[in-house]
């Protein structure tokens, strides 16, 4: 466990914390968005903000697969599998997502439908093999990470003859997410000094996607692993352009991202997909040009022009706060639903569900941080 024990060096770590703290200007606030769930887990997992000066803040993203799919096509996903002889394949935190009505893909199954929990692609497909009578729909989400194993299923289908397998496209894409962000309107818009830029996301579109963004709008974007220092290292990365008022792309993530990305990956992605005109994320609305579909070549793999069903737009809990952490607003905390009607086991919205959505991550392990720090100031008063 070499190579992950030294990226998770307490000591280590902690002088990192003690140069930011001494490089931050006292007389300005910091405010870093971390796109990625992933980063939104381990900053929470680690303490990473517990390190962090007072006037250098994270700030969760929307880069969690299963937060940003709108209750929409979570009622897609169940109506498909309540259609005759089909089988729909989900990842297992896509089951307890809410749906309209109060209903999930947990409770459909339970209701009958022929739901199964799979871990990858190579399950479904090897479902469609094992069971040529049944119609296996792989529900697909993810970001440019999930992607191409999707696109390689989809070749894999049409090269093995199987046509009972279908892909329902949920796959998003990261740039535009992020300039949603940056181009909100008035009040909705966050105040941003950079962004912690995806890991495994960057390792397959590389790094000049992002340069738009310090280019259009000067801000800072470093792309980081997913160990705590990793994490750490880009926080340092993204003071020192701020200090230098600097809006570059940097790459902390070298051992794995390279700026072309993944060449192959993306081949593979562009053969089998290409762009929504539209799509409705969760918090963000509908973006242009932020989702693919399946391409015209590849129909027959594609579940929504094979099994077309109908459903009806359904809005978010109107007490759930997903929409606003998704966009940066506010945090888990302040929702006055966590910890009391909403918890992972009664999840009320999708940042709740997911371990890298936001509520989730601060459940397991920021609560705790939060209720030691009141009673360190309540034993200090
Ligand atoms: S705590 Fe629950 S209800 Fe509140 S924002 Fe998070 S998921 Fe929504």
């Amino acid at each position: 466990m070499n190579h992950i024990d030294e990226y998770r060096d307490g000591a280590l770590a902690r002088a990192i914390a003690g140069t930011i703290a001494a490089e931050a200007a006292p007389g300005r606030t910091y405010r870093f968005m971390e796109f990625c769930g992933g980063h939104t887990h381990a900053i929470s997992r680690y303490g990473i903000e517990d390190l962090l000066p007072a006037n250098v803040r994270m700030i969760h993203g929307p880069g969690c697969p299963v937060c940003v799919l709108p209750m929409g096509r979570i009622d897609h996903a169940i109506a498909l599998a309540g259609r005759a002889a089909v089988t729909l394949c989900a990842y297992g935190d896509l089951m307890r997502v809410p749906a309209s009505g109060g209903g999930s893909l947990l409770k459909a199954r339970a209701a009958g439908a022929d739901i199964r929990m799979v871990y990858s692609t190579l399950d479904a497909l090897a479902i469609a093999r094992e069971e040529p009578g049944r119609q296996v729909v792989f529900f697909a989400i993810g970001f440019e990470t999930t992607t191409p194993p999707t696109a390689l299923a989809v070749r894999q289908a049409r090269d093995e003859g199987l046509n009972n397998f279908t892909v329902f496209c949920n796959h998003v894409l990261t740039p535009p997410a992020i300039r949603a962000i940056l181009e909100a309107p008035g009040a909705e818009r966050v105040r941003l000094d950079g962004f912690v830029g995806p890991a495994h996301v960057s390792t397959v579109i590389g790094t000049g996607p992002y340069a738009a963004f310090a280019r259009d709008h000067g801000t800072p974007v470093v792309i980081a692993g997913f160990e705590p220092l990793d994490v750490i290292q880009a926080i340092l990365m993204l003071v020192r352009q701020v200090n230098a008022g600097r809006g570059e792309v940097e790459n902390q993530y070298a051992r794995c991202v390279k700026p072309e990305g993944n060449l192959i990956a993306q081949r593979a992605m562009a053969d089998v997909f290409e762009l929504r005109d539209t799509f409705e994320w969760r918090g963000l609305g509908e973006l242009p040009f932020s989702a693919l579909k399946v391409r015209d070549a590849w129909s027959a793999f594609d579940a929504e022009r094979r099994f077309p069903v109908t459903t009806t737009p359904a809005a978010d809990n109107p007490a759930c706060e997903c929409g606003d952490i998704l966009r940066g607003l506010t945090a888990p905390a302040d929702c006055k639903l966590f910890g009391t009607v909403c918890s992972p086991e009664t999840p009320l919205g999708s940042c709740m569900v997911s371990p890298e959505g936001a509520c989730a991550a601060h459940w397991t392990y920021g609560r705790f941080r939060t209720l030691a720090r009141a009673g360190a100031q309540g034993a200090a008063a």
